[in-house]
């Protein structure tokens, strides 16, 4: 747990360090397909659970080895964060989520793209000059992109990262919450948080129908968040009838294997036709 200013924010639930062994040949590795600009990005649907239009995918960074294996990003994410690698990759996925926006807007002319964050690259002086110097750089406006914070951003310098997210939020950037619920100490921590989304995380989205205390939470998320005026996704959406059961909860948006998994650029262009 931590403390920090008046407001007393604590955080529960999580290391405050990494405290990983890196595996120097997977760095190197990794260093080359950055090098090599072999890292991929794979896109996954978010839809409209009411009407099932997609409104938006998120990019998801994957690393494919010579062999044609993937090594998960729950692997190397980690890794990159701990060896500050995580800096030129992030720069490259978001240059080419960008890039590939561009292309999906030729189909699919209002579509958004979700990018994630990570605490390293967010906290770096010039972070928020770079993303509006690469969003104008395609043509892009701010409100077409939405950045997705963990609380791992809040950690370092809460102060600090209230009020970039507030400057990201002011510049027509979506704000959002990730894996909401799985690390956050109380729901009234959310009021000082200037994003306008939050994701609920996985966890208590696949048990939704079977355990009334996943519902009961999912109800209780849903209605703060409408409270605050804040969008929700229900991530992890593996069934129809989860799909069904978060539309009648009220749920506004949705993402999982039971709509679409990640995939190429290709493959979702195929998808928004
Ligand atoms: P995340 O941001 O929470 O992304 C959602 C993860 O859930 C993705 O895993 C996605 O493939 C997976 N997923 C989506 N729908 C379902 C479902 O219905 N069932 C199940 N079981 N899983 C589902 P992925 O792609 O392996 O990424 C894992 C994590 O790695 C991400 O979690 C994110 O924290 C991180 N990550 C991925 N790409 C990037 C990136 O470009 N930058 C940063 N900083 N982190 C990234
Ligand atoms: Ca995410
Ligand atoms: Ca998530
Ligand atoms: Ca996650």
């Amino acid at each position: 747990a931590k403390r920090q200013g008046r407001n007393h924010l604590c955080f529960y639930n999580r290391t405050l360090e990494h405290h990983q062994r890196v595996d120097v040949h997977l760095r190197n590795q990794f260093q080359q397909a950055i090098d090599q600009e072999r890292l991929q990005l794979f896109y996954q649907p978010i839809v409209h659970l009411a009407s099932g239009n997609i409104v938006g995918v998120e990019a998801l960074m994957r690393w494919q080895l010579n062999d044609g294996s993937f090594i998960a990003p729950d692997k190397f994410i980690p890794m990159a964060e701990a060896t500050g690698q995580i800096i030129p990759a992030s720069q490259w996925a978001f240059s080419r989520a960008c890039e590939d926006l561009q292309r999906m807007r030729e189909k699919h002319p209002d579509l958004r793209v979700a990018v994630n964050l990570s605490a390293l690259q967010f906290h770096r002086a010039n972070f928020f000059d770079s993303i509006l110097d690469t969003v104008a750089s395609y043509g892009l406006s701010n409100n077409s992109i939405e950045l997705e914070l963990t609380e791992t951003i809040l950690m370092d310098d809460s102060k600090h990262a209230v009020a970039l997210i507030e400057k990201f939020r002011d510049a027509g950037f979506t704000m959002a919450i990730d894996d909401f619920g799985t690390g956050f100490s109380s729901l009234s921590y959310l009021k000082q948080l200037p994003v306008s989304k939050l994701k609920i995380d996985r966890a208590f989205i696949q048990e939704v129908c079977q355990k009334s205390s996943d519902e009961a939470i999912v109800r209780g998320i849903l209605a703060m968040a409408r409270q605050l005026d804040i969008a929700v996704v229900a991530e992890g959406i593996e069934t129809a009838e989860q799909a069904v059961r978060l539309t009648e909860l009220g749920c506004e948006f949705g993402q999982g294997y039971f709509f679409a998994k990640p995939k190429p650029l290709d493959e979702l262009l195929d998808d928004l036709t």
